[in-house]
């Protein structure tokens, strides 16, 4: 067996490492800043939401008092017209008007109070809220309880964190940019390198990570494969020993001897 190949992989493998652990040192720090992100989209639609409910609400407010305005209005020079009426049908027809005119004020009026009654309810929902959070009782709040204010303060810190964390991470990145850089070149060249020396080991060797498994190529520890702890049959110790690889039959890793390791590193 040509033993070279399968230090080339042995090498491949242990900068991929390198970038492995590189990368590790960002301490789920991308994942945060996900989940940190959904939560402030989703704090952000409640907000928006409430926002619209009151632009609605203000505008109709707005429309159903000046119908009432115009309505006084009307009833206004009605009432004035009647005082000039000619006979009892001009002036009979003029109350009825008055009457229509006098209907819609109330029906303006119906609704202005339905409104005020929604916006009060909201608040008394609020006000539970409240009580509930000075009581440490969180799981006990509905949406809609959350009061106004602590929502906003809520997008704020959220705000502020996400900042933190993509900061945290930027600095990492930008420490660890030239490292990883250079790494990846040697990978490259590497890669380059197995695939005219050896490319179905390489062919394998992408097989295995290519899922969420990163060591494909593993030690023999204590005559067991290092990366699922299965033992490795006796007759294949030699083979190991002097160099070569065994496919581990349980997890399909790449088993050599550690010695190949510590050669790689050097
Ligand atoms: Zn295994």
């Amino acid at each position: 067996m040509d033993h070279t190949k399968i230090n080339l992989l042995v090498k491949l493998q242990h900068l991929d490492n390198q970038i492995e652990s590189i990368v590790s040192l960002q301490k789920g720090l991308p994942e945060e800043i996900n989940a940190l992100d959904e939560d402030l989209a989703f704090t952000n639609r409640q907000i928006e939401s409430r926002k619209k409910i009151a632009d609605d609400h203000l505008k109709l407010r707005l429309r159903l008092q000046e119908t009432i305005t115009e309505c006084k209005n009307k009833i206004k020079s009605f009432k004035e017209k009647q005082t000039l009426a000619r006979n009892n049908k001009e002036y009979d027809a003029l109350s009825k008007q008055i009457e229509y005119e006098e209907k819609e004020i109330a029906q303006a009026e119906i609704q202005l109070q339905d409104i005020a009654q929604s916006e009060q309810r909201a608040q008394e929902i609020q006000q539970k809220g409240r009580q509930l959070i000075a009581e440490n009782r969180y799981d006990e709040i509905s949406e809609e309880m959350m009061p106004d204010d602590v929502l906003i303060q809520q997008l704020e810190d959220l705000k502020k964190q996400v900042e933190q964390k993509k900061e945290e991470l930027n600095s990492i990145v930008i420490e660890t940019a030239e490292d990883v850089n250079s790494l990846e070149k040697k990978v490259l060249a590497q890669r380059n390198l197995i695939e005219t020396e050896a490319k179905r080991l390489l062919d394998k060797y992408d097989h295995l990570r290519s899922g969420t498994l990163q060591n494909a190529v593993v030690r023999l520890n204590r005559n067991a494969c290092s990366g699922c702890n299965t033992r490795v049959p006796t007759n294949r110790h030699t083979m190991i020993v002097q160099g070569g690889f065994y496919l581990c039959e349980s997890c399909g890793r790449i088993v050599v001897h550690e010695r190949l390791f510590e050669e790689a590193e050097n």
